[in-house]
């Protein structure tokens, strides 16, 4: 059982998602891509886990492209990513707009045939832990 909050970055619109994971991918798919601005998004899929918007659920609206399955829910005042619930009933939570610290590990890459170009061994780029000086 799983019992998760979240919020987007201006703050207006609050939720949380009660019940099991199924799945966590990356998925590398032009679509996530564009939609992110990212090499990749980041959902955790629910079959049965239920979404409920404590704040601001109507400063939330959901783009979907048309001719395909790809939709996505976004704060209208910032633009942040937020749950959204398909057609399937299938519940899709961005990882990044959760507060609740995420617990499981991703579970796979997906759609890596439309990787992006510079989206290798990023594990051997430097990092530093804020702004580089
Ligand atoms: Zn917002
Ligand atoms: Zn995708």
């Amino acid at each position: 059982m799983t019992h998760y909050f979240g919020s987007c970055l201006c703050g207006n619109a609050k939720f949380e998602v009660q019940g099991n994971c199924d799945g966590f991918y990356l998925c590398h798919c032009k679509y996530c891509q564009k939609d992110t601005g990212s090499a990749h998004a980041a959902n955790l899929l629910s079959k049965s886990a239920t979404l409920t918007w404590l704040a601001g659920s109507d400063s939330v609206t959901t783009f979907t492209l048309a001719g395909t399955r790809h939709k996505k829910s976004f704060c209208k005042v910032c633009g942040s990513a937020l749950p959204s619930t398909h057609d399937t009933g299938l519940l899709v939570i961005p990882a990044g707009c959760l507060d609740t610290e995420v617990s499981i590990s991703p579970t796979a890459h997906i759609f890596t045939s439309s990787k992006a170009v510079w989206d290798e061994g990023l594990g051997d780029v430097p990092e530093f832990e804020g702004l580089p000086e």
